[in-house]
């Protein structure tokens, strides 16, 4: 039996334990288990950061405010001596405009400040929102993981008898070929050998290449340059 036979008997074996792990990838029981399981250990800490920076942003922000209105109410506090300022022959249009500027200026930030203490408080029924779904997907994920864990032992036994006859036909396939064939199969490609037509790749449709043809002619293994499947001559 040649290369190309024996590389054929492997996959066959192999898209028997491919089915296996698409109808894994495709159960229910493993979507809720790697669903949880990626909230709990990527969505919820990633979320949970940026609120924090938010939140440390929001802080800084109301308290650069709260400075700013004392500081312009400890101004319109030295207004309040302004009868003596004016007996003394200061011009009472200047102060009045400046007086009322600083009173629109006191009424922006006021808003600001009113706005930042809403988005504070909304901040905080998100964090406590994430906090609650946090212990509710905590319980879940552990649900998850044991019918997951259930889902694959009724899985393991099919599989092993798989693995052990691939592990018998692997031996008669030259090393090198099957550790292209192996690095194939973890990039999903599959099938990993096909057929050429035409001298064409049938999957791809690529046309061989000199060197390719001279190769499938003396019924050695060639590549798709396209596709990189392996490909043989029926
Ligand atoms: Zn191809």
């Amino acid at each position: 039996m040649g290369q190309i036979e024996k590389l054929l008997k492997y996959q066959e074996e192999d898209s028997k334990l491919l089915n296996i792990e698409r109808e894994a990838a495709n159960s229910q029981e493993w979507k809720n288990y790697s669903q949880s399981k990626s909230f709990l250990t990527k969505r919820a800490p990633e979320k949970l950061e940026s609120m924090d920076a938010k939140a440390r942003e929001m802080t800084a922000m109301l308290e650069k405010l709260n400075k700013k209105y004392e500081e312009i109410m400890a101004t319109i506090k030295d207004f309040e001596n302004i009868d003596e300022l004016v007996e003394e022959g200061a011009d009472i249009q200047f102060y009045k405009k400046n007086a009322s500027q600083l009173t629109e200026k006191l009424k922006s930030i006021k808003g600001e400040i009113s706005a930042l203490v809403k988005s504070m408080k909304d901040a905080d029924e998100e964090y406590q929102a994430l906090k609650k779904k946090t212990i509710t997907v905590q319980k879940q994920y552990q649900e998850y993981s044991v019918a997951y864990q259930e889902y694959k032992k009724g899985k393991i036994a099919e599989m092993e008898k798989i693995k052990k006859e691939l592990e018998v036909l692997a031996k008669e396939i030259s090393p090198d070929v099957m550790k292209r064939y192996v690095a194939k199969r973890s990039e999903r490609i599959f099938p990993i050998i096909c057929s050429v037509k035409n001298e064409r790749c049938s999957k791809c449709g690529m046309e061989l290449s000199i060197v390719g043809k001279e190769k499938i002619s003396s019924g050695n293994v060639t590549e798709c340059e396209n596709c990189h499947r392996f490909l043989y001559k029926e």
